[in-house]
């Protein structure tokens, strides 16, 4: 919410950490501007959004940094992994040598024929270097990710069409000038009825989760920050609400009504 972003700037503040949450980009060119008016930093969380576009232009190449996810269940996936992109060329340098110890030079170019043996550490560095097995899997993944994101889009259209008009449900909208990847499909149903609503979808077979518990309910964000319940009143609404129905290439539209037909059920049933 770029208003509520205004109001938390402080001097201390440094960057903004921007989720583009289930697939489909924030208010970005809002927070653009906030954030060149307060000379801060634009960190963009693209984890459920590679491939999602806002006027034509990708996920993570408006701040400064776009950060993506290959864990297990994202679009595409290396098993575990990551990418970071940006067009800072310092920045660049940095997180290439951060990667890998703080090192100036990586093993390949050390120990190729060309290489040289020599080498300096630079800064205190992590170990969080992709294996090149697990990017073996990335490029091999990334040439389906197309698909994969289109069948996505398949099945939203699919749920949007066959959850049209049911009783006590709110559906996710595609917000305008936006390309939609449907990490996830999230809907909102009355928070009283949602823990018993998802343990009936069980009983018909149907798994699904909740994105996400907000952090500041969070044990341990409560006792380093000092958060309390309240704080974030309209996460915790949409929070209190939220379903995450299945969403992966490989469903079949046959599930896809199977679970919309149960779900209308559910609603229209114990009213
Ligand atoms: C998965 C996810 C991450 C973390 O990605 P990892 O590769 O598991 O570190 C960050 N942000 C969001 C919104 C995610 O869904």
């Amino acid at each position: 919410d770029p208003e509520d972003i205004k109001r938390k700037i402080t001097q201390k503040t440094k960057a903004i950490m921007v989720v583009h949450f289930g697939g489909q980009m924030a208010e970005i060119l809002e927070i653009k501007k906030i954030a060149k008016a307060h000379n801060l930093k634009i960190i963009e969380d693209c984890a459920h959004s590679l491939a999602a576009q806002y006027q034509n232009k990708m996920a993570g190449t408006f701040g400064d940094v776009g950060v993506f996810s290959f864990y297990a269940i994202k679009n595409m996936t290396t098993g575990e992994g990551g990418m970071v992109v940006t067009s800072n060329d310092k920045l660049t340098e940095k997180i290439l040598m951060f990667r890998l110890h703080g090192m100036s030079l990586t093993a390949f170019q050390r120990y190729s024929n060309k290489g040289k043996w020599y080498y300096e550490i630079k800064e205190a560095g992590f170990k969080v270097n992709m294996t090149d097995t697990a990017a073996a899997m990335g490029v091999a993944q990334l040439k389906k990710i197309k698909k994969f994101n289109k069948r996505r889009q398949e099945i939203a259209e699919l749920y949007l069409k066959n959850l049209k008009g049911v009783p006590g449900i709110i559906l996710p909208k595609v917000l305008p000038k936006r390309t939609h990847v449907w990490h996830l499909f999230p809907v909102r149903v009355d928070s009283q009825r949602r823990d018993e609503i998802i343990k009936d979808l069980k009983d018909f077979n149907i798994c699904t989760s909740v994105h996400f518990i907000p952090l500041h309910l969070q044990p341990f964000y409560q006792k380093k920050f000092g958060y309390k319940k309240g704080d974030f009143p309209i996460s915790e609404e949409v929070f209190q609400g939220e379903i995450s129905l299945p969403m992966y290439p490989h469903l079949k539209d046959s599930e896809v009504k199977y679970i919309c037909r149960v779900l209308k059920y559910l609603l229209e049933d114990s009213k």
